[in-house]
This record gives C-alpha cells, structure tokens and sequence, in this order.
C-alpha cells in the first residue's frame, strides 16, 4: 500500500487528491494548519479514511517529523493560500509559506526520504504578464503579485531540487480550476452561489468587477487526476495543466443564471471595488505536453462545471 502526504488537504485540490487516491488504495495522510479545524467541509466526509496532522510550513523540524513518521512514497503540496489578494495584504508570510514552505518540503525529502516523488502545485500566476499566447512550459515568467512570485520560486526550487539532488520533483503549472468546493472568493463561485440564492429568493443582485476578463477555468477533479499521473511516469517533469480555452466572466454568468432560466443582465450589478488594477493579461495554457505525455484529458467542459457549480449551490441552499 502507497502511502501519500497532502498538504493543505482540506483544501479544494487536497479533497479531490484524497477521494482519487483513496480509490487507488493508498494511505491518505493530509496536513491542516494549526489553527484550522479538523472537520471543515470539504474533507468532512473523507475523516474516518484519512488520517490529519497539524503542519506549520514555517517550522523545518516539524515538518522533517512528519514526513519521517509517515514516510510517503508521493507528497503533494498544496499548502497556500491561493487568494491572490491576501498575498498584497500580508506580502512577507505569503513568500515565507508559498515560497519558503516549498523549499522545507524539499529539504524533508531529501534528507529524510530521498525516493518519495514530489508534486508542486505551481500556478499559472507565474506567467502573470505573458510573454505569448497560449503559454507553455517554456515561456519566460512575468509574475505581477507577491503570490505569483512565490509560485516562481517553489517552481524553480522544485526543478533545482530535482537537477541537483535527483528526486523525483515535478511542478504542474495549473490554471484556474474550479468546482462546488471552491471558495466564493473566487468569481466561479461567486456567481454559481448567486444565481442559486437568487433563484430560491434569498438574494436580489450579484455585485462583480471586470465582466470582459478572462480566464482558462478547469475543473479540479480533472486536476487532481493530472497531478497523480505526472507522480506515475518514469521522468519527473514540469507540465501546464490547463484547458487551453478562455471564456469571459460575462460567460460565466450567462451560463450559470441561464442555467435556472434567469437573464444575468437584470441581476450583476457592476462595483468598483471588485475591480482589479492591473488585469492580468490573456492567461491561457497549451495543455500539449500533458495530452502527449500523461495521456491526461479533461473531462468535464465549462459548461457542465458552471451547471454542476449551480446545482451543487442549489441543492444545499435549498429547505430540506
Ligand atoms: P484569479 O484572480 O485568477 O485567482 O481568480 P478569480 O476567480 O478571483 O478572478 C477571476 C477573474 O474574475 C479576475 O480577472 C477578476 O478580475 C474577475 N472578476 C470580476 N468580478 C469579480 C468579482 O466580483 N470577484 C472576483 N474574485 N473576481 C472578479
């Protein structure tokens, strides 16, 4: 039996990451931070097949333990906080956690146990400003937020790591990637929530920023499969793991309020605050290397996300 480590497991990724291994038959070990409860929603269900501990990516030693005690043949690194605004807020913890952090793991593997294979989940953020359109695995970095910079780094250690030391670290530079366990922080779900509440009564608008930007939106569960297959292969490589499609947040509202028979126009409301200085640019990804490589294909289209989205919103707000 394989015995995998996630950390940030009752994140969105980290659930998804957990019910696919689990199928698989491994052992799921999965860190939270502190001061985060245990039994938070998304991993709820998953509580009596996995197992938590209580990471602190700040502290090298306490890490090194974890990964001695459990010893993993594969660790994910999940642990971030993937709201990119929070990372202009507190500019200094976001380097040493989404940074720093990267490197602690690394440091763990190689000393503790130097044959577990490393994913690390990198972001499409490093790109930031592209240099081209669709991105690949080579186009130069142009991060424009302390988040995205971070991401370069633990990207870029990930690779030294790998060239220097020999493991087997690789780096899925993801695009968006979305579903019913995403935060409503992120517009995906923002606008899934509002089209349900709106529906059911329980809300009159949806007050959003740019409705022309942009994004390369996939589904996590197609994600997660990736990221387990590139942990499968002979070499340790770096992929972009994206849909190679872009669609608008004007999109994004006309499928989800078509979706339960309303017109979006009579609801979205546009606010100045959630517009966002400066837009990032045309981030879309070349998913090539990851379709000829790994074989991998996503599997649900935009519409069926947002229409799944809504519905999963629908059912829980809906009186039982
Ligand atoms: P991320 O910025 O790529 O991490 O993902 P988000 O889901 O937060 O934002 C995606 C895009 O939606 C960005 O280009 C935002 O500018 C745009 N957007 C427009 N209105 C909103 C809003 O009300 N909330 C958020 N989060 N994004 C919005």
């Amino acid at each position: 039996m394989k015995t995998a480590l996630i950390t940030g497991i009752s994140g969105q990724d980290g659930s998804y990451l957990s019910e696919l291994l689990l199928g698989k038959g491994y052992r799921v070990v999965g860190t939270v931070p502190e001061d985060t409860p245990a039994d938070i929603g998304r991993i709820r269900h998953l509580l009596d097949r996995i197992e938590i501990v209580r990471d602190d990516l700040l502290d090298q030693e306490r890490i090194e333990k974890i990964i001695g005690e459990h010893r993993p043949d594969e660790v994910y690194n999940f642990a971030a906080n993937s709201v990119l605004a929070a990372s202009f807020q507190q500019p200094i913890l976001a380097t040493m956690v989404l940074a720093m952090g990267v490197t602690r793991i690394l440091e763990a593997i190689r000393k503790v146990t130097p044959k577990a294979r490393f994913f690390q989940a990198s972001s499409s953020e490093i790109f930031g400003k592209p240099a081209e359109v669709p991105q690949s695995e080579t186009t130069p970095f142009h991060p424009r937020n302390p988040y995205g910079v971070s991401k370069v780094y633990g990207h870029l250690m990930t690779i030294t790591y790998r060239e220097n030391y020999g493991l087997f670290a690789c780096s899925g530079i993801l695009y968006n990637h979305e579903s019913p366990r995403r935060s409503p922080e992120f517009v995906t779900r923002k606008i899934t929530l509002a089209a349900a509440k709106i529906k059911l009564g329980f809300a009159k608008e949806l007050r959003l920023g740019n409705l022309d930007a942009r994004r390369d939106w996939g589904f996590a569960g197609d994600y997660v499969r990736a990221m387990w297959l590139m942990l499968q292969q002979s070499q340790p490589d770096d992929y972009v793991l994206a849909t190679g499609e872009t669609h608008s947040v004007r999109d994004l509202c006309e499928e989800a309020f078509s979706h339960v028979g309303l017109d979006y126009r009579e609801y979205v409301v546009l606010e100045a605050e959630s517009f966002r200085p400066p837009e990032t640019a045309q981030l879309v990804g070349n998913p090539t290397k990851a379709h000829r490589v790994l074989g991998w294909k996503r599997e649900v289209s935009f519409r069926d996300l947002v229409r799944t989205m809504v519905d999963a919103d629908l059912d829980a707000l809906r009186p039982k």
